[in-house]
């Protein structure tokens, strides 16, 4: 089976999505909460912290004016008439100086009850309260009123921000023990707060007081300082106004916007970043009352840091998750490439299968093919068999029908000779008888001849029996001719024909001397056949001298018909023939070739361009040689 790995289906991808989407929000909720969870603890710790050090810092100078104002020289002062007064301002001011000196405070000074100045700590400064009105003051008011006061506010003359602490001096020398000592001045503290603000300060925090008013009076970030946390009624601007409390400034409400809250104590809220114009920047906002007073303090927890936590979460969670989903589709790639290798080497197996299978159909087909080859060769070789012996049979057939012409022949050859040496033999004994034995001789000479010739016929039959072994030598052409001139010789002059023969005296060829002669006898023969139904009855006999390669050409042209076409073909072998039955054995140029090949000389036959029959023999030349030849 071919598998497939479509990869992750889409509710995969689904899934995967929402489970980052959880995770990370998860994540991201879970860095917030812990972060700001921190900074609360880091606010709830710093809320302590400055709450003790407002009361350690500034509860140590509320004593102070207290003490001033059971001075017996103060009251003194405060009581003294014009002529004493000038003494009395001078020791007060040294003491005021030495009171302000010891305790660190900003500036100590007596009031009178009319709200004037009439010692204080920097008498002899360039900047000197003495001489001031102070009346239009809480504090002073305060004190007069209630024994003491207490406010943050801007020093009128100075300009310089600080906490005014204010108790009033009686006649008697306390306020308590009696209803009616009244009062005749006070004594006020000044104390700057900025020790306070610096000792703060702290990175990522801000950390403010706010009075009774709603503003603030300690502010480690010193833009935001008299600025209001709460908006201002026209009523109570006017109040703030007449008190100068803040030097004649118009309090402003800060621009903060409260965004969520993160339990009781602890709120969120952006503020404007004072150093950037236009940024804000978001805080933890907790609160509590302030030791002394009816002032709050607050701590502002930077959430920056939470919100680098919660990005850092996201990373976090968003690069597992990316680790996660790279793995995945590593493992997917690998799964799929170790499914590819499979499917390749099943696909290689397969189509080796295939090959084997085709390699054994081919083989089997082969194999088929072969044994039917084989059969169809053995079938061929049995009908082969089949035929040659149909054809021995025909052949043989063909002998015996062939043997009965031969002897129907042989019978009419044999008889004509038969019938003239009967008769010759008769005439000469009638030429004995009369006497006349030089007739009688040659009619013997004649008989002779044509037994010749007879012995020659039954030589033909032997000839083509069996192949002579003969003996080469050299024979003269020139003989061998006029010997089958003269066996013809009566025939030739019968039957008209020209006979020319043209042989170079002298030629000579490698032959054998009666075999010789049997080839010319049966080719002029054939020769005389031919022409003795034709127009023209013409035999040339004809050779050539002896060519570079030794040879003779001898050739025997006639002017009869031409061979037969169908005969041409076939002309050389035995028992073809044209000849009517008794006329030919068609034996004469199959033995006439033998005899011929025997010399190791070569015949052909042609047709002559202008009709009639052309028998050419070529002969190996050889040296004239004294030959016996018969008659
Ligand atoms: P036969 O003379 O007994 O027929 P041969 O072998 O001598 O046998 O000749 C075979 C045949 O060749 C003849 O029957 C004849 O048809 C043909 N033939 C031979 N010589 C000639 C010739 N000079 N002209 C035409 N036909 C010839």
């Amino acid at each position: 089976m071919h598998k497939r790995y479509k990869g992750i289906a889409w509710w995969g991808w689904a899934a995967a999505a929402a489970l980052y989407v959880g995770a990370s929000t998860a994540a991201i909720e879970f860095a917030w909460d812990r972060a700001i969870g921190a900074l609360a603890d880091v606010g709830a710790h710093r809320l302590d912290l400055y709450a003790s050090s407002l009361t350690s810092e500034l509860g140590r100078f509320e004593m102070v004016p207290a003490l001033v104002a059971r001075q017996d020289s103060v009251r003194a002062l405060l009581k003294a008439s014009p002529d004493e007064a000038p003494g009395l301002t001078r020791a007060v001011n040294r003491y005021l100086e030495a009171v302000n000196l010891d305790v660190g405070s900003g500036a100590v000074d007596v009031i009178d009850a009319h709200g004037s100045v009439i010692a204080a700590s920097n008498w002899n400064q360039q900047v000197s309260f003495v001489g001031t009105n102070v009346s239009y003051r809480p504090y002073f008011q305060d004190a007069l009123a209630q024994g003491r006061g207490r406010f943050f506010g801007i020093g009128t003359n100075t300009g310089v921000p600080g906490l005014y602490f204010a108790n009033a001096v009686h006649e008697g020398g306390t306020a308590d023990d009696k209803a009616d000592d009244k009062a005749i001045g006070a004594v006020a503290v000044k104390v700057s707060v900025d020790a306070l603000e610096t000792a703060w300060r702290t990175p990522g925090e801000a950390a403010i007081v706010v009075d009774s008013n709603g503003v603030i009076v300690i502010s480690t970030v010193p833009e935001w300082k008299f600025n209001a946390m709460r908006a201002m009624t026209a009523q109570q601007q006017s109040a703030i106004q007449a008190s100068r409390q803040y030097a004649g400034r118009t309090v402003e409400a800060l621009h903060f916007r409260r965004v969520g809250e993160w339990n009781d104590a602890a709120w969120l809220g952006t503020f404007p970043d004072p150093r950037r114009a236009g940024r804000t920047t978001r805080y933890l906002v907790m609160s509590r009352p302030a030791p002394q007073g009816h002032d709050t303090i607050m701590v502002l927890l930077d959430t920056t840091g939470a919100r680098r936590q919660q990005r850092l979460a996201f990373a976090f969670v968003t690069g597992v998750f990316l680790i996660a989903v790279l793995y995945a589709l590593y493992a997917l790639q690998r799964r799929r490439t170790i499914a590819e290798k499979l499917n390749a080497q099943e696909a290689l197996r397969r189509a080796n299968d295939q090959l084997e299978t085709t390699v054994a159909q081919r083989t089997a087909a082969l194999t088929d093919a072969n044994d039917r080859m084989q059969r169809e060769i053995a079938e061929r070789e049995r009908t082969e068999q089949r035929l040659r012996a149909t054809q021995q049979e025909v052949v043989h057939a063909g002998k015996l029908a062939v043997i009965g012409q031969m002897a129907a022949g042989l019978t009419h050859e044999i008889n004509q000779p038969l019938v003239a040496i009967r008769t010759l033999c008769d005439n000469a004994r009638t030429f004995f008888e009369r006497n006349q034995p030089a007739q009688a001789l040659a009619n013997l000479e004649r008989v002779g001849r044509l037994v010749d010739s007879m012995a020659v016929l039954t030589g033909e039959l032997k000839a083509f029996a069996r192949k002579p072994e003969v003996e080469r030598v050299a024979v003269s052409l020139g003989e061998a001719v006029a010997h089958a001139r003269f066996i013809y010789e009566s025939r030739i002059r019968d039957e008209a024909v020209r006979l020319d023969v043209r042989i170079p005296p002298g030629t000579t060829v490698y032959a054998e001397s009666s075999q010789l002669q049997q080839v010319i006898v049966n080719l002029l023969g054939n020769a005389l056949d031919a022409v003795r139904d034709a127009g023209t009855r013409a035999v040339t006999i004809e050779a050539d001298a002896p060519d570079a390669h030794d040879r003779v050409r001898f050739t025997i042209a006639d002017s009869g018909p031409g061979i037969a076409p169908e005969v041409l073909a076939h002309l050389f072998e035995p028992f073809v023939t044209t000849k009517p039955r008794g006329q030919g054995l068609g034996l004469g140029l199959a033995i006439t070739s033998r005899i011929v090949e025997g010399f190791g000389a070569r015949i052909a036959a042609v047709n002559g361009d202008e009709g009639g029959a052309r028998f050419t023999i070529e002969f190996m030349a050889a040296a004239p040689q004294r030959t016996e030849h018969g008659r």
